[in-house]
């Protein structure tokens, strides 16, 4: 059980939140949050917030579990108003995200849907922008993350679909998200430690998450001329459901995090900050850049 109180009660960061070994949990993708032991922390008992995103309007990909249910609980106790997007299937973990915002008395519009499909990327943006009435901030976290041991295993079916998932709609949402944005507004988008030191079992996630690092640097360049920021988050190992659904064989979840020299994996509450700052004008001359929540492991 964490020990935490909120982000800034000071405390060793080693013991703040549980180490393996964990126990095997598999679950058919994409995986309910609702269903893993331990519990990971989404700030649901421990964020606490400012005001540092008063009345901004964002959109949300994969915002019922993981590290997107961690942005949209952070946002909202920041006093935005948050769009969430996921999966039909995913409405459980999702209507759990929707009584968080409400309790702190924001706008929760949900919009479940595939983003696989360029049309619906588009339509999600526009019914965002129409639903909060603008759209300040777009932060990108669904993906998809499925191992397997080798290149002959790889289908094209799943390397499409990790592509179609992890790059293509993070195109069609900015795509469509730019062109809506004031000056001022942020794209934040989730890239990996993957992207930099990939996993023997993630060539096609790991191509994808460098991918996003590239995109996320040539877009800064172009649309800084309107005043909008984009970064990019690169998480280490963090205890999601995105891992015992696939992204990990299964034998090696219950050492999941173990690699990193904080030996524990960490927690979306832990990544949920950074995403605030940049989405908040604090970070203002800050755009083309990618920040890692690795537990030690620098990016390059
Ligand atoms: P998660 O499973 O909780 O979140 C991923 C979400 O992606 C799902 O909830 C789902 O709503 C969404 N999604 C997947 N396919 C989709 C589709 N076709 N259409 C719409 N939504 C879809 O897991 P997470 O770990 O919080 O993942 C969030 C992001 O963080 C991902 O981009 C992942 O690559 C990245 N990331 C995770 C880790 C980690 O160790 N957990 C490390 C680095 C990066
Ligand atoms: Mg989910």
């Amino acid at each position: 059980m964490s020990k935490v109180r909120n982000q800034y009660s000071m405390q060793n960061p080693l013991t703040q939140y549980p180490a393996p070994p964990f126990s095997e949990q598999p679950q058919a993708a994409p995986g309910l949050d609702a269903q893993m032991q331990p519990k990971p922390d989404h700030g649901e008992h421990s964020y606490q917030g400012f005001g540092r995103l008063r009345g901004r309007k964002a959109l949300i990909t994969g915002a019922d579990s993981g590290i997107g249910r961690a942005v949209a609980i952070a946002f909202a106790r920041e006093g935005a108003d948050v769009v969430l997007n996921y999966l039909p299937v995913e409405e459980r973990d999702a209507r759990e995200v929707v009584g968080l915002i409400e309790a702190e008395g924001r706008k929760a519009v949900t919009l479940p849907g595939d983003i696989k499909d360029e049309a619906f990327c588009t339509q999600l943006v526009n019914q965002a922008h129409e639903a909060l009435g603008g759209l300040d901030i777009l932060v990108n976290v669904a993906g998809k993350q499925v191992a397997q041991k080798s290149i002959g295993e790889l289908s094209t079916e799943q390397f499409d679909a990790t592509f179609k998932t992890n790059v293509y709609a993070l195109f069609w949402l900015c795509k469509a998200a730019v062109p809506l944005m004031p000056a001022g507004a942020t794209i934040i988008n989730t890239a990996s430690i993957q992207s930099y030191q990939p996993s023997v079992t993630l060539l096609d996630y790991a191509s994808t998450k460098a991918a996003i690092v590239a995109f996320t640097k040539a877009l800064a360049k172009q649309v800084i001329e309107r005043g909008i920021r984009v970064n990019a988050v690169a998480p280490g190992p963090v205890w999601t459901v995105l891992q015992p659904s696939g992204g990990q064989p299964q034998e090696k979840l219950p050492h999941f995090g173990e690699q990193s020299p904080m030996k524990r994996p960490g927690q979306p509450a832990e990544c949920a900050p950074l995403y605030v700052l940049l989405a908040s004008q604090e970070s203002s001359y800050i755009t083309g850049e990618v920040f890692g929540v690795t537990g030690g492991n620098p990016l390059p």
